[in-house]
């Protein structure tokens, strides 16, 4: 749900994100030499180091320092009646609205409520159809035979894999009431509209964790995952005024949901959900013991009671997470003047705007303000010249920085230009290798967000990298 007034007043516009991505290799449209699939993106170089860093903080947090959460990799294609049991047969829709006359397609609930009233469509006036229920599940069969015995849905959210495993992980793994699953995968839905870039895809993915919990401590539980949930945006040091919470109103309360709060993020086209944390009730191993035949209540080995436990969810997108950070970390700033490389006192004198480049398009720098620890790339190394050794050294001290770092390596072009290429890119670091490094084992690093530049010894280069990461303020 987004508001109609847009708060936001920061420089990105989807238009500039998205052109960005392309540039720089983050997301593409996919199949794109064909005219492009809608709602479906392909993620690039950067992109998949971006999305494999989110899903690395969020596991982290969510697994490694949570001694009572365990992991699951559960299958997309899972058994129809999965789907009977928790309700997306009958009740995974959106309301679907046509116009007539320009043939455009609404969900009912996105549009002025003017315009469903007097089904006056909001593009070009002509008249709507009437309100329709759209299953958003993809449906296909397994095998050769297209019946109704054989029907598969691809999922249209990861949850049901962690509901359907949870006895045997309760088994396996000898869990014991309150405890977590986590689970991160794609997702597919049959969406009415897709806009604004991947925010609402077709084919998406999710980081999911379920947390089960004995009844009547639900309410409890709830709020402290509320709690966690917030604190992890803090530690990713996004800018948190751009958070809020929305409480589901009774309208908007999934049929299973006791409670339900997302945390939306100020996007460019204004509030909207990025996460929800949604009281589950004992709504779905309920509905799993009543289809499956079989018994999933707990007993709880110290009192022998057996409950069916309460369920708390907190289900993120991580494509969305993605977007909501290109967002977040885009800025455009003018630069007065850049040091150049190069001098031994630390800071250096002189500007390499000259030495840089060109014009004036090199006056305004386009930087993405990643915090270090998901920055796609972490280090480039650049030569300032590619002769006289300085390229061969510059590879030399690259090999040595990537089994710990994520590094990049270019010697195309004018410095300045190099520099501008990894802010576009998000690169916290840049490690400038000149004469002096030659002489007296000496690199330049430079920051991408204050471009400050301070000499350091060669062999202090990793563990200096290593304190500025875990050092980033934003980190807690
Ligand atoms: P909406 O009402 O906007 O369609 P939802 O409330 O049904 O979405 P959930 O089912 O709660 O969404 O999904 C959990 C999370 O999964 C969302 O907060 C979002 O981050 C992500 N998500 C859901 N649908 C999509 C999609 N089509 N594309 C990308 N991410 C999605």
């Amino acid at each position: 749900m987004s508001d109609t007034a847009n708060d936001y007043q920061g420089v990105a516009t989807m238009d500039k994100i998205s052109s960005l991505a392309k540039r720089r290799g983050f997301i593409f449209q996919s199949s794109e030499i064909y005219g492009g699939q809608s709602g479906a993106w392909d993620y690039g170089p950067l992109g998949i180091e971006l999305k494999n860093r989110i899903m690395g903080f969020w596991w982290k947090e969510m697994t490694q320092l949570h001694d009572d959460i365990v992991g699951l990799d559960a299958a997309i294609l899972m058994h129809s009646r999965v789907w009977e049991a928790s309700g997306h047969v009958e009740n995974f829709t959106d309301p679907l609205v046509d116009c007539k006359k320009c043939k455009s397609r609404f969900r009912a609930d996105q549009i002025p409520e003017e315009n469903l009233s007097a089904k006056k469509c909001p593009d070009c006036g002509g008249e709507l159809t009437d309100v329709r229920k759209f299953n958003l599940m993809f449906k296909s069969h397994i095998g050769a035979i297209e019946d109704e015995a054989n029907i598969v849905y691809l999922r249209p959210e990861t949850a049901q894999g962690i509901y359907v495993n949870y006895k045997n992980i309760i088994q396996s793994n000898r869990m014991k009431i309150p405890f977590g699953i986590a689970q991160v995968g794609k997702a597919f839905r049959n969406e009415i509209v897709t806009k604004n870039f991947i925010f609402r895809s077709r084919e998406f993915e999710q980081m999911e964790m379920q947390f089960f919990v004995k009844p009547g401590t639900d309410e409890e539980w709830f709020n402290e995952w509320k709690k966690r949930r917030w604190a992890f945006y803090e530690k990713l040091g996004v800018k948190m005024d751009h958070l809020r919470w929305h409480q589901h109103g009774p309208d908007e309360l999934a049929h299973y949901a006791r409670d339900a709060y997302d945390i939306q993020y100020l996007f460019p086209m204004g509030w909207n959900e990025l996460e929800g944390i949604h009281n589950r009730t004992d709504y779905d191993l309920s509905r799993h013991s009543e289809f499956s035949g079989k018994d999933l209540q707990y007993i709880d080995q110290e009192t022998n009671e057996r409950y069916i436990p309460f369920i708390v969810e907190t289900s993120a997108g991580l494509t969305r997470t993605l977007l909501m950070l290109l967002c977040d970390a885009y800025d455009e700033e003018k630069v007065v003047s850049e040091n150049k490389p190069g001098s031994s006192e630390g800071t250096a004198s002189g500007t390499f705007g000259s030495a840089g480049a060109s014009g004036s398009a090199d006056d305004w720098r386009t930087v993405l303000r990643f915090h270090p620890a998901i920055a796609p790339i972490t280090v480039a190394v650049l030569p300032l010249m590619k002769k006289d050794g300085l390229a061969e050294l510059a590879e030399e001290i690259r090999n040595e920085l990537k089994e710990d770092f994520a590094t990049d390596y270019d010697q195309g072009g004018a410095i300045g230009r190099r520099y501008r290429r990894q802010d576009e890119a998000g690169t916290p670091f840049c490690v400038t290798i000149d004469y002096e490094s030659k002489d007296k084992g000496s690199v330049t690093l430079r920051f991408r967000d204050s471009m400050e530049q301070v000499r350091v010894n060669r062999a202090e280069l990793a563990e200096r990298l290593r304190k500025e990461i875990k050092g980033d303020q934003r980190i807690k």
